[in-house]
């Protein structure tokens, strides 16, 4: 049995239980959450969220991508999200390669170049690439004024901690 055909059987079991099927479409929690698609953080879990209270948006790293910004202005303007949560961890696997080098491996390995992803938004710092994804999301015309805050979850220790601007860390 695949993977994916182990899936199935578990869904046919949640399926057969469900009860969650007069949510709102809107997240009742008004929250939108940015974060690392690493396999090792269950955002609803350590946010204490349950289906239907907030948007959950994930890629490689938690980057503030054109498609992670689409996907931020529709959950603010057409379903009413009016806070942003950025979540970076520990160990992530971002930090384990620089984008020109990756670039360079599967253009040799495939023999082909691509146009496309023109970037892997590969960084060395988690703090400033927490930082910086912050600064992409706020200065949005269409997310301005919209609260963003920034955090690094613990791998090791399941623990969240705030990210703050630069400018207050020098104060
Ligand atoms: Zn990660």
């Amino acid at each position: 049995m695949s993977i994916i055909d182990l899936t199935l059987s578990a869904n046919t079991e949640y399926a057969r239980g469900f009860s969650l099927g007069n949510l709102a479409m809107p997240p009742s929690r008004q929250l939108a959450v940015l974060a690392c698609m690493d396999a090792r953080l269950t955002v609803e879990n350590f946010l204490g969220l349950k289906t239907g209270e907030a948007h959950i948006i994930r890629n490689a790293g938690g980057i503030a991508t054109e498609d992670a910004l689409r996907s931020l202005v529709i959950s603010h303007h057409l379903l009413r999200t009016n806070e942003i949560m950025v979540i970076n961890h520990t160990d992530c696997g971002m930090l384990t390669f620089k984008d020109e080098e990756l670039k360079t491996k599967l253009a040799r390995q495939t023999g082909k170049t691509v146009k496309s992803p023109a970037h892997f938004h590969a960084f060395s710092d988690l703090e400033r690439n927490v930082r910086e994804q912050i600064q992409t999301i706020k200065s949005h015309p269409w997310l301005a004024g919209v609260p963003v805050r920034g955090f690094i979850y613990d791998v090791k220790t399941g623990r969240l901690q705030e990210v703050y601007a630069a400018e207050t860390v020098a104060r």
